[in-house]
């Protein structure tokens, strides 16, 4: 296991698409490994693949009411009501802004066995399942941000 550096913005991988995840093998298991670690030393939430430069379908995640890994996530469901909640990115450090996200979402996932399992994420844990599943698509949470009157002062910019 390894601590893995993280691509900041200004790297054009965090805009690229990541690749579906077919082989559940020991190179998985160590990048899950790696990730794992990598999340628990930088404090975050959540961690997509992308982001330790890997092109994969693969996100680690942990809201304080446990360590889930997903690989080929979907969201299947997204709730009409919304939330207007401070994101950040581990890839964007030092930046924080109130993005618009579905307060609840459904999300389908294969877990390191390749067992499809269904997870459902409200508050926090909806942000981050967004979040990190749009890192999979080349998107960041700048291209949710919410209305200039859900913004909150952040403080020092
Ligand atoms: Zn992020």
């Amino acid at each position: 296991m390894a601590i893995r550096k993280i691509v900041t913005l200004g790297d054009p991988i965090l805009y690229k698409k990541s690749r579906i995840v077919e082989k559940f093998d020991d190179r998985l298991f160590e990048l899950l490994d790696d990730m794992k670690d990598t999340l628990i030393k930088s404090e975050g939430v959540g961690l997509a693949a992308v982001q330790v430069g890997v092109l994969r379908r693969v996100v680690v995640i942990d809201c304080g009411d446990g360590y889930i890994e997903l690989i080929n996530p979907e969201v299947t469901e997204r709730s009409e009501e919304l939330q207007h909640e401070t994101e950040g990115c581990l890839s964007l450090p030092g930046k924080y802004a109130v993005t618009e996200r579905p307060m609840t979402v459904k999300v389908r996932a294969q877990d390191r066995t390749g067992k499809w399992c269904l997870y459902k994420g409200t508050g926090l844990k909806a942000r981050c399942f967004c979040h990190e599943i749009d890192h999979l698509d080349g998107i960041l949470y700048t291209s949710h941000l919410a209305d200039e009157k859900y913004q909150k002062n952040m403080g020092a910019d």
